[in-house]
């Protein structure tokens, strides 16, 4: 696969410089999910060029698998811009509705990410804990199958929880982004806003409420201007169907355009579009299916 995407670390300490270095060897190092906890994982790296200090990343992501994200293929490569697609591995190839494998590696190859959204579009909240490993830890491992390197996960309607936390971490992801939790135009008012650099957790990466039919193009831009007037962050916007009025979480073609030939000049003011993995970075850990030796829920054997 030629995705090779440009990495982001930063160092931590009180003078948080965030530095890039392409491709991922770079950061082999790094300990093993479930060595550590993620947020002591961070590794510094030689550094090729650095963002400006208190520079503003847009990460754009399409969530669900929907088939009318193939159209954000040509929109975005006419910018150099890459997004990150969370699918739901049970969906692929499974109706016309649904992106294809075919489609996803296309995507891929052009530079985007591919990360994970729970096998089946479930609520974890509540669930079984072993249901919840069979929705995360085997979702991330059939699409690693497929040839993807996941290393980012999506929670279905924001099912945050701590113990749903801490299996994203063990099934190997290095990030988790959670929606509703930034402020928008439309609501969240008292939210922050805008992430910060690095995120205070990498597996609850505030994003966005999901962007729907009646955002404007300025309510978009806004978002980005909130973000750079607050002197820098991370902005995740989820966007779901690309079409025009067919909706409710849908946005125009003519309306994601006239977005990205906005946003993607703005580097010139230090404001960046990267997806998750590129702004997290880190090694791409092995796949850990559900039933690898991970102890399920249960009683503990001999009682
Ligand atoms: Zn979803």
């Amino acid at each position: 696969m030629r995705f090779q995407p440009l990495v982001i670390l930063w160092r931590r300490g009180p003078h948080l410089a965030a530095a890039v270095a392409t491709g991922m060897a770079l950061v082999a190092a790094c300990s093993p999910s479930g060595t550590a906890p993620l947020s002591e994982q961070w590794a510094p790296l030689e550094a090729t060029s650095q963002l400006p200090p208190r520079a503003t990343v847009i990460s754009l992501i399409f969530s669900d698998t929907l088939k009318s994200q193939k159209r954000a293929g040509p929109l975005f490569a006419r910018h150099g811009l890459h997004a990150a697609f969370y699918v739901n591995s049970s969906r692929i190839d499974s109706h016309s509705a649904y992106l294809s494998r075919e489609d996803l590696q296309a995507l891929a190859e052009a530079g985007h990410e591919v990360g994970s959204h729970t096998a089946g579009h479930k609520n974890l909240e509540d669930m079984p804990l072993a249901e919840v490993r069979q929705q995360v830890c085997d979702d991330r491992a059939a699409l690693m199958h497929l040839g993807f390197s996941v290393t980012s996960f999506a929670y279905p309607f924001s099912s945050d929880t701590p113990t749903v936390r801490q299996v994203i971490e063990d099934c190997g992801f290095r990030s988790a982004s959670a929606t509703g939790l930034i402020r928008h135009p439309r609501g969240c008012a008292k939210c922050p806003l805008a992430e910060t650099l690095p995120p205070l957790d990498p597996l609850r990466i505030r994003a966005v409420a999901s962007v729907q039919e009646h955002w404007t193009l300025k309510d978009l831009q806004s978002l980005v201007l909130q973000a750079e007037g607050a002197g820098g962050g991370w902005i995740t916007l989820s966007f779901h169907q690309i079409c025009d009025g067919c909706a409710e979480y849908g946005i125009s073609e003519t309306k994601l355009a006239a977005f990205l030939a906005w946003l993607a000049p703005r580097s010139s003011r230090g404001t960046y579009v990267r997806t998750p993995h590129e702004v997290i970075g880190g090694p791409v850990n092995p796949p850990v299916p559900s039933n690898d030796g991970v102890a399920q829920e249960g009683p503990a054997p001999g009682r």
